[in-house]
């Protein structure tokens, strides 16, 4: 069965003549009409474009025209993406109906690669939060529990490659939304570092956090997407202009030797035993294989969660001054004056969490308290980057947990924003000090629930932190794993 399959297996298929992108696509769209109805993990599917696009990729194969390096293959995208024409609605009410007309950096790049766009996926409104309950349209359940959240907020994208109603996604990360959905869902979740991607096209969050990453079956799929997606754009500022190395060709070549740093503060309180359990003996996995790994410390790991609900809330609130019912997206029906219709169309059009994270932003950056607040919490990011840079002077990559639990069920912490919060403890340290990180499966809770394992590396070290990744899938078969249900 194709929807079992990691992309690159099917791009060999597809390359070799085994299969035709629109049967492949058939199958996926098959899949999603037989098991989404339960999972949730689309917003939008357009099965006319999908086989328009599938029908077009095989036609120019069959008349032997040079292709892209994913061409025929469907992947599904976070619904915070630009699609031209197509809607992108954040899963907020505010963008309800909105078609921008333009298509993301990624998608141009997708596109260009010979890629067949399947659908949006759903996530936490504007990003915001870890459950994607938080979606004002549906909530994504965890293909291996469906009582479970699947992660969030790239929740939708986690849940689909995990049940295989798509074989690759891409997301967006800005505390950990690629990377923790990914360890809740048994699947790899690739964060790029700061800059290494364009974000243009990337509807808006946290400016200084937000990267575009991919989530897939596994590291070599990982690899191939960012070789598609990374590298500089002239549209975003501050995508990096370094050279992009060519990822799957060095994927097999091992770190040797390979220093691991384990830092005490990811073993923290909170953490569940069975997640330890699985990380430590992934640990140990990478002693056998001759990795040496070392004790380190993150000292203002501990200030990172509440450095993070400052920056990222700033941002957040100016990012979304924009959406004011005046050129686009909801307005209120009925209005009085301007200053009444702004607040009448965001009063309707924005959910609690992300009016919340808007009156949190503001009050960090008001006139008296954004020294104290905002400042503040820069200065603690400067010293957390620092810490990062004291451990990679010795060490290639850090090694910790992914998330501190496995998937909680639906609606466990809908009313504690703060419990909540506490999801991304160890994935937001990554996103402040601008790192390359990576989860990858390492094991099940007794349950049957996976566990993440998270990689760290340095800025723009992408190629490093893959070839790590690897060494460990080469030697264990957890991301071969695939949920049950959805076989
Ligand atoms: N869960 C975090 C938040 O709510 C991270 C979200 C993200 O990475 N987009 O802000």
């Amino acid at each position: 069965m194709w929807t079992r399959e990691t992309a690159c297996r099917l791009i060999g298929a597809l390359t070799r003549g085994d299969v035709t992108s629109a049967r492949l696509c058939e199958e996926f769209l098959a899949a999603i009409e037989t098991h989404d109805p339960v999972l949730r993990a689309y917003l939008h599917v357009d099965e006319t474009r999908v086989m328009a696009q599938a029908q077009a990729i095989d036609e120019r194969r069959g008349r032997g025209e040079p292709l892209g390096l994913l061409a025929g293959l469907p992947i599904a995208l976070k619904d915070n993406l630009c699609v031209e024409g197509e809607p992108t609605t954040c899963a907020s009410k505010i963008l309800k109906g909105f078609r921008p007309p333009y298509d993301a950096h990624v998608v141009t790049r997708l596109r260009r690669a010979g890629a067949i766009l399947l659908g949006k996926t759903n996530l936490d409104e504007f990003a915001m939060g870890s459950s994607t309950e938080n979606s004002a349209f549906q909530v994504t359940r965890n293909p291996w529990d469906t009582s479970r959240i699947p992660g969030g907020s790239s929740g939708g994208s986690a849940a689909a490659v995990s049940a295989g109603l798509a074989p690759a996604a891409l997301g967006s990360d800005t505390g950990g939304s690629v990377r923790q959905p990914a360890a809740l869902c048994g699947v790899v979740g690739l964060k790029p570092s700061y800059g290494r991607v364009s974000r243009f096209g990337l509807v808006a969050f946290g400016s200084s956090l937000d990267q575009v990453g991919t989530l897939t079956h596994d590291v070599a799929d990982a690899a191939l997407l960012l070789q598609v997606i990374a590298g500089h754009d002239p549209r975003d500022s501050t995508c990096a202009a370094a050279p992009v190395p060519v990822y799957p060709d060095t994927l097999e070549e091992p770190i040797r030797p390979l220093t691991i740093g384990v830092p005490r503060e990811f073993f923290a309180e909170g953490l569940a035993p069975e997640v330890e359990a699985a990380v430590r003996s992934a640990l140990r996995v990478y002693e056998e294989t001759g990795a040496k790994l070392v004790d380190v410390s993150l000292p203002h790991a501990p200030y990172a969660l509440a450095a993070y609900y400052l920056v990222a809330p700033a941002e957040a609130s100016s990012n979304l001054a924009r959406y004011d019912g005046v050129r686009f997206g909801h307005r209120a029906g009925e209005h009085g004056d301007l200053q009444d219709m702004i607040a009448r169309s965001r009063g309707e059009g924005f959910g609690p969490e992300v009016k919340r994270r808007i009156m949190l932003g503001t009050y960090a950056l008001s006139s008296g308290y954004r020294d104290a607040y905002y400042l503040g919490a820069l200065k603690v990011r400067r010293l957390i980057r620092n810490d990062f840079d004291a451990i990679f002077a010795k060490c290639d990559v850090v090694a910790g947990p992914t998330t501190p639990t496995v998937a909680f069920p639906i609606g466990s912490k809908a009313d504690d924003p703060l419990s909540m919060y506490l999801a991304d403890v160890y994935t937001i340290s990554a996103n402040l000090a601008g790192l390359a990180g990576i989860s990858i499966p390492c094991g099940f809770s007794g349950d049957g629930l996976p566990i993440g394992l998270q990689l760290l590396g340095a800025p723009l070290s992408e190629d490093r932190l893959l070839r790590v990744a690897r060494s460990y899938e080469r030697v264990t078969d957890w991301h071969a794993r695939r949920p049950e249900t959805f076989a």
